[in-house]
């Protein structure tokens, strides 16, 4: 996806994945800000921990807890901070690494399109699963004005901590943790459960059939269909994977090092194309 979105913008850069044990997250970022990169995207389990790491953070990404996205800076010629790729090799100086959360908006954006759902204001949504992804999902949802979130999560001290920090930012937005009795708009799937062909549904089927929510979202990505899904569209729910919000994340990054605006259509196709075919 993203070397596919690097070629249409004709960058001479590549992207490249490099396993990092968590113990070396703070060399691998000075190790990236030494060597002059660009940036990086950070994936489990370094996103929390990223967020102490850097040498700055974006309000978005202090306000979810955690760094997606690394764009190194430097000064130009008025000493405002800027990224590498906006100035020339000869004039880069002191460099720092800034970072972003891109997760939190590509969520809801991909709920908008893949939904056709324009305005989440009032919903009533649950939350399976209280880790790094349904903590964005959550409290982004609270800013969209959802009415009401409810919170499902196997160790049921996250998901508390997860409702206490909503209602502390977001106080509007009601919180309930276990399953709703009342009807729901969506259900977003933010375990883990689902990557593995033989896993256990994350919900209670019973519940699912009985109350069929109007909307279904898995996170998951890979598989196409998961379990979850197969289940919602059985029961009569829309549903969508999590292709639209890896896209999205990775479309807000490619922006945030280039400044450029990211070719969605070119980068989509080659993630069909890497994910699913
Ligand atoms: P975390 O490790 O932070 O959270 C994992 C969550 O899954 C926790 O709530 C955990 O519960 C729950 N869980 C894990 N195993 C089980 C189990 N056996 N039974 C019940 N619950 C379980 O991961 P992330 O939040 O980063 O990712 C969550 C999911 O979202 C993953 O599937 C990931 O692939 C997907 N994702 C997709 C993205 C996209 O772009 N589409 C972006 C980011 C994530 P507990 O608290 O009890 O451990």
């Amino acid at each position: 996806m993203q070397n596919a979105g690097i070629r249409a913008l004709k960058l001479n850069w590549r992207y490249l994945a490099f396993d990092v044990h968590p113990d070396s997250l703070r060399a691998a970022i000075e190790g990236a800000k030494a060597l002059r990169l660009i940036g990086f995207n950070l994936t489990v389990p370094h996103k929390l921990l990223a967020l102490e790491m850097v040498d700055v953070a974006e309000t978005q990404a202090r306000r979810w807890g955690a760094v997606n996205t690394i764009v190194f800076e430097t000064r130009d010629s008025q000493g405002a901070w800027v990224p590498l790729a906006r100035v020339g090799e000869d004039v880069i100086g002191e460099v720092r690494s800034h970072g972003f959360n891109t997760d939190a908006d590509a969520i809801v954006q991909s709920l908008k399109e893949d939904f056709r759902w324009p305005d989440l204001r009032g919903a009533a949504v649950l939350i399976l699963g209280a880790g790094g992804a349904a903590r964005s999902a959550a409290l982004r949802l609270a800013q969209e004005e959802a009415a009401t979130i409810y919170l499902v999560n196997r160790t049921r001290d996250r998901a508390r901590q997860l409702a206490a920090d909503i209602t502390e930012h977001f106080p509007r937005t009601s919180v309930k943790e276990g399953y709703p009795s009342d009807p729901v708009d969506l259900v977003i799937n933010a375990t883990s459960l689902g990557l593995k062909a033989d896993d256990p549904l994350p919900l209670h089927l019973p519940w699912l059939q009985s109350r069929r929510p109007a909307r279904v979202y898995d996170m998951i990505y890979r598989p196409k269909e998961t379990a979850l899904l197969r289940a919602a569209k059985a029961a009569g729910c829309k549903t969508a994977n999590g292709l639209g919000m890896l896209l999205h994340q990775g479309a807000a990054a490619l922006k945030l090092w280039s400044g450029e605006e990211p070719p969605a259509g070119v980068m989509r196709a080659a993630l069909k194309r890497e994910v699913h075919d």
